[in-house]
């Protein structure tokens, strides 16, 4: 098959890889439909994170099931299915609590690289969610979203608690700060504050239900988001980029006993604890338990009320991966939808 491959900062390749095989009883094998470059792919493609040799890129993935295990029950061939970036059982009691992201027995999805024509998916039955019937094409794009760029804003709006009565801001215009703002809409939040410099992503925040555009940033931006909320800052603040510049404006955006929901993957972020302290802010974030929210994002997409596959502005078959990161990494695109 073929597979999207990172051999050093900046150099990424479409190769012939090994097929996927069934190595667990509990295994899946999917023909992927889509898949996509996600914002936390650029962070080894821009050399920030360690490139460690040649490199199976890609977690986002959705498609038709070709093959599974012995054990494996809920899950047959010839279902539509998507799952997120750790594979979960769905059954310890860390994945009953809604956390299948700390799942005891997860497998990082990354490892066998979803950008490509083939992917094995672990411990199936508790990872995947196959959708009422096979999707029309026009869908798939929605679908491939809730893998993990839709599930993790929303993630970060649920755990910024956004909701009726609520003012929410969101720190970053990525395609998860965008579906952030789709999400805290959802969720039926009052006014949501999208913090974004450029056009055509304020556009996308206002279609995805933003209230408000906040085109300042750091400490100016803080004092922006004061200004909109009598002084006191605002209800619920979803973080996701994950620099410590980032961070310490969600923070500082949060009113007293509001909530931040962080879900940019942090690096080099170092909280300074006294001012913590002091602020009275929830913190509450981390990897997306996307898995908790997999099965009302796929009804809310089948039923069309929701079209988070908006996010994706730009289109390439997988062959041209090396441009898709390219177009994200100069920020021309949002997010690059591959298909193989
Ligand atoms: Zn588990």
């Amino acid at each position: 098959m073929r597979g999207a491959v990172l051999y050093a900062p900046g150099d990424i390749r479409v190769e012939d890889r090994e097929d996927p095989k069934i190595i667990e009883p509990t295994d899946a094998i999917l023909r992927l439909s889509a898949t996509c470059v996600c914002g936390s792919d650029l962070w080894p493609y821009r050399g920030i994170e360690a490139v460690d040799g040649r490199s199976p890129m890609g977690h986002e993935y959705a498609g038709i099931v070709q093959e599974v295990g012995s054990q494996v029950t809920n899950i047959r061939p010839g279902q539509f299915v998507i799952g997120s970036f750790f594979a979960s059982d769905n059954t310890c009691e860390l994945c009953q609590a809604g956390y299948q992201s700390s799942c005891i027995n997860k497998e990082p999805i990354g490892a066998g690289g979803a950008q490509a024509e083939s992917l094995r998916v672990p411990l199936a039955d508790g990872t995947l969610v196959a959708t009422p019937d096979l999707p029309p094409d026009d869908l798939v794009p929605s679908l491939l979203a809730a893998s993990d760029v839709l599930g993790t804003g929303w993630f970060g709006a649920v755990a910024a608690e956004a909701g009726p009565g609520r003012t929410v801001a969101v720190v970053g215009d990525g395609a998860v700060g965008l579906l952030a703002v789709l999400a805290a809409s959802q969720l039926g939040a009052e006014r949501i504050i999208a913090l974004s410099r450029h056009a055509p992503r304020q556009q996308l925040a206002v279609t995805f239900g933003a209230t408000d555009i906040v085109a300042e940033r750091g400490d100016a931006g803080v004092a922006k988001i004061k200004d909109l909320t009598n002084g006191l800052g605002a209800h619920s603040v979803v973080e996701a980029v994950g620099t410590q510049e980032s961070m310490l404006q969600a923070i500082r955006s949060t009113r007293p006993g509001g909530h931040v929901g962080y879900v940019g993957v942090a690096h080099g972020v170092e909280l300074p604890g006294t001012e913590l302290f002091f602020s009275h802010v929830h913190l509450h974030g981390g990897p997306a338990p996307v898995r908790r929210f997999l099965p009302e994002l796929i009804e809310l997409i089948w039923t069309r009320r929701i079209d988070p596959g908006k996010v994706f502005d730009l289109t390439l078959p997988l062959e041209q991966a090396a441009e898709g990161y390219q177009a994200m990494d100069e920020r021309r695109a949002v997010k690059t939808l591959l298909r193989p």
